[in-house]
């Protein structure tokens, strides 16, 4: 997994860690979730990750760091920042409910709609304070005279409009809050299925959602998964003023499938892309994708097949997905249009060629997405068209082909080109960086199978 030029840069306290990653994990470590934060004390795990956003500050605001390593009343007080030093306002507060107007708003408040123009007509983002939507809060501020000096809408926790008066007019500006995001270690044993034991982990769905997406392009999560299979992730919890606020992203994650690790790293490179890649630098993502539908196999690639419908041996150059009417289909692959409607037994067809030699078809739509015209651009992942029964078909189902120069391939088993890895000139950065995520991957689990060993009390 690890090459040894990693290990030949890499500080000494990496070796030891890059050595354990190598080791098989206890079995009988449990779905379980951590939900703490390594501090500088017990380990280099947030040490090593303060440098590495002090580099990325595009991605990390460095809030994040400082909260990270201090405890968190030192975060809340420092976080909230102390308004200017206006007179004191007298503020009226209302919950906008469908129904509300701008200018229903300013009258409850007791100001009328010259008032509201004057506001909106003002400058910087005061215009928007037109745009309103029911469960926002706005608060009218108003001077000892009883004259309006400030406008508060809050739109979420995380987006407030202020507008203050600025002698003769309003000035608006949108302030936006960061949450804190601090790394949360969950790890899981499968028994049924990945999902549920990602929720026994204490994974959300979208979590899940984003575990399968990022190992996706090698692991089949509908054929492949096995029971015993674990996971292990590294993810963000988000928080704002010290109350969790939701989840942000996976910074690593590690798949055991059938006793194959597969290791994924969250990497920012230096023009600010972020994509997952392997220790080695490869991109976990592949030119195409394995499956253009999450769906059951009806019917597999097999060229001696005899055919349902016409009932003599004819070869099935493709596979079949049973999916409701109207799923939506993902373009395997970056490419154009080559073919887009219908195409005899095959029904509503769309085809689409990739470089020079490689063609897939998805056939038997209900309807065909509707910027596939011949030629045009798609991308990996873009919605292509809806599964239906169009076509000399039994039932609802996509057929998918694989092409390789003409002939038919099982999109299954094909070998799939890799996306681009970390080029030669960005791999001592990557190697830095990762080798850090690395190193706090390490620290959480370490400690997690410290604790899942230790005795209960
Ligand atoms: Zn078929």
């Amino acid at each position: 997994m690890f090459p040894k030029a990693h290990i030949t840069i890499a500080a000494a306290t990496t070796i030891v860690v890059t050595a354990a990653i190598l080791m098989s994990p206890s079995a009988d470590v449990e779905a379980k979730r951590m939900s703490y934060t390594l501090d500088l004390e017990q380990g280099k795990a947030s040490k090593a990750v303060s440098q590495k956003s002090q580099q990325e500050s595009k991605e990390a605001p460095d809030e994040t760091v400082v909260a990270e390593a201090q405890p968190q009343i030192n975060s809340e007080t420092a976080e909230q920042p102390d308004p200017e030093p206006t007179p004191r306002l007298d503020w009226q507060t209302f919950d906008i409910e469908s129904g509300d107007t701008l200018s229903s708003l300013f009258k409850q408040a007791g100001f009328n709609d010259g008032i509201m123009l004057a506001v909106i007509h003002g400058e910087g983002e005061a215009d928007k304070l037109q745009r309103l939507y029911a469960g926002e809060t706005i608060r009218f501020g108003s001077d000892s005279d009883g004259k309006l000096a400030a406008i508060e809408l809050q739109r979420n926790l995380l987006e407030t409009l202020r507008i203050e008066k600025q002698e003769e007019s309003f000035n608006g500006t949108t302030e936006m809050r960061e949450p804190e995001p601090r790394p949360v270690f969950a790890s899981g044993t499968i028994d049924g299925s990945l999902y549920l034991a990602a929720r026994e982990a204490g994974l959300n769905d979208r979590l899940t959602m984003k575990m399968a997406g990022i190992f996706g392009w090698d692991i089949d999560f509908v054929y492949d998964v096995r029971k015993g299979d674990r996971f292990e992730v590294v993810y963000e919890e988000l928080y704002l003023d010290g109350e969790k606020f939701g989840t942000g992203r996976i910074l690593s994650a590690r798949f055991v499938n059938r006793g194959e690790e597969n290791v994924a790293l969250l990497y920012t490179d230096s023009n600010g892309d972020s994509d997952y890649y392997s220790p080695d630098g490869k991109s976990m993502r592949k030119a195409f994708l394995r499956t253009p539908i999450s769906a059951r196999i009806s019917s597999s690639f097999n060229l001696q097949r005899r055919h349902p419908v016409l009932d003599v041996v004819r070869p099935h150059e493709g596979t079949d997905y049973a999916a409701p009417t109207g799923s939506p289909i993902k373009a395997a692959g970056n490419g154009r249009v080559q073919f887009s409607g219908w195409k005899g037994g095959y029904g509503r067809t769309v085809v689409l060629k990739h470089g020079d030699n490689i063609t897939t078809l998805y056939a038997h739509m209900s309807k065909i997405g509707k910027s596939m015209k011949t030629g045009a651009r798609v991308k990996q992942g873009d919605t292509i068209g809806y599964v239906g029964s169009s076509g000399m078909v039994t039932g609802a189902h996509l057929h998918y082909e694989f092409r390789v120069n003409g002939s038919p391939r099982n999109s299954r088993t094909v070998k799939l080109p890799d996306a681009q890895p970390i080029p030669a000139s960005e791999m001592a950065r990557f190697k830095k960086v990762t080798s850090q995520q690395i190193a706090q991957f390490e620290a959480f689990r370490n400690n997690y199978q410290h604790l899942a060993l230790a005795p209960e009390d």
